[in-house]
């Protein structure tokens, strides 16, 4: 079967009648990007949309102690205890400041189009399948990326959850407790995690790979994510006057940091990784004042665990030189998708290829906490993510729809 065969009229006017319902919520008229953050009246808004579209085909809606949602087509606590249990497929639905409109709702849209698709083939799953909307996945307004997954699978307390705070001092269990829900609440949750036998995640594709001439393809699977972390350099000086104070006489700060940025960006292409300093703060912070201390964060990331190790290797000495310093703030290895699984996919999907990414999402998350998952990407063609320039086509989002209806079709067994 050709991805393609699993598109049906039905599945694309569900489609472009939820994309519809979605376009205007949080979106800014002026920039046209969108500001949807975890537990704000947007937030809301874009919940009470998942659980109507979930009532609306008569699925069972569960709200997990996270807040996380899952609307299931079959019971998943019989199929579990039968020893087949469920598929969970879907994304998010909040954004980053002045996001894209496809990264996340893009997912969960085609999951329930995806349903849609198997009903009207008259599809009786044999693993019940729930389409999910992770809270919370861009951290945009507590600082945590995938804090719904994390608290969910153990890998982020609740206690750390809680204490988050935003950017006007509300802390997420006042956040929580304005949305109606119980803080205390909060926690791991294994039986809703063990209800999911299988991840599958699809997702925007936020790169040009599959816009290549040479690749040329609307939908790839998912092989793992590259290995990132976050490091705070920090060069010191001597703050003094911009006017008066000699050449010779001067200890700029922002001379060693900026030999830094040059040798982040040179150790990046010499050992083929991504690095960004995006982040600085200069003290004092005067157009006239020399600075005396300057911090900047830089990110790295590449395919290669070693590689990326030694791209901030490569900066360190840099910096050292100067007399600064390089803390490191957070490390995650590669996270590798379920390689059967992905095989599986790529082969039901024709050969269609197969892409590591450089950026985190939920189904690493749960790739990470045991659960076989894995992601399918909708090629960008502008490659820009985080931002409104991000797009797919529709073309390319209904070929993304096909392929996941394929997947689902494969994974949950039964009858069509
Ligand atoms: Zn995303």
């Amino acid at each position: 079967m050709t991805s393609n065969d699993a598109t049906t009229a039905g599945a694309e006017a569900t489609f472009a009648g939820m994309w519809r319902d979605l376009a205007p919520v949080g979106r800014d008229g002026r920039s046209g990007g969108y500001q949807r953050f975890a537990w704000t009246r947007e937030d809301h808004t874009l919940r009470e949309w998942f659980a109507s579209e979930a009532e609306r085909r008569g699925l069972d809606l569960t709200v997990d102690r996270v807040g996380n949602q899952w609307a299931w087509w079959g019971d998943p606590d019989a199929a579990l205890a039968a020893g087949r249990p469920g598929i969970a497929t879907g994304s998010h639905l909040d954004s980053v400041p002045d996001g894209g409109a496809f990264d996340g709702p893009l997912g969960v849209v085609s999951a329930f189009a995806s349903v849609d698709a198997l009903r009207e083939r008259g599809f009786e799953p044999d693993r019940p399948i729930a389409v999910v909307n992770f809270v919370d996945e861009e951290g945009a307004r507590f600082g945590v990326a995938c804090a719904g997954s994390r608290v969910l699978t153990g890998a982020m307390t609740a206690d750390r959850a809680r204490s988050l705070t935003d950017a006007d001092g509300v802390s997420m269990a006042e956040a929580l407790r304005a949305a109606g829900r119980d803080p205390e609440e909060l926690g791991p949750d294994a039986d809703n995690v063990r209800r999911v036998g299988t991840f599958v995640e699809l997702h925007v594709e936020q790169g040009r790979h599959l816009s290549l001439p040479e690749v040329d393809q609307p939908v790839a699977v998912g092989s793992d994510i590259w290995p990132h972390g976050r490091w705070r350099l920090h060069t010191l000086g001597e703050a003094n006057h911009a006017g008066t104070t000699r050449l010779a006489d001067r200890d700029d700060a922002m001379l060693g940091f900026a030999a830094a940025v040059i040798a982040a960006r040179r150790a990046a292409e010499s050992h083929g990784c991504v690095a960004t300093i995006g982040k600085v703060v200069v003290t004092p912070g005067g157009v006239n004042a020399i600075a005396s201390e300057v911090t900047g964060w830089l990110d790295a990331r590449g395919s290669d665990e070693s590689a990326v190790r030694r791209v901030v290797a490569d900066v360190t000495e840099v910096v050292e030189e100067f007399g600064g310093l390089v803390v490191e703030d957070s490390w995650t290895g590669t996270t590798p998708f379920d390689p059967g699984l992905a095989r599986r996919i790529a082969t039901r999907l024709g050969g269609i290829p197969v892409l590591g990414t450089g950026a985190g999402h939920d189904a690493g998350i749960l790739a990470n906490a045991g659960v076989p998952t894995a992601m399918l990407f909708v090629r960008n063609p502008t490659g820009i993510s985080h931002s409104p320039e991000e797009f797919a086509t529709s073309e390319d989002c209904l070929a993304g729809v096909a392929a996941l209806t394929t997947v689902l079709l494969d994974l949950a067994g039964g009858a069509s």
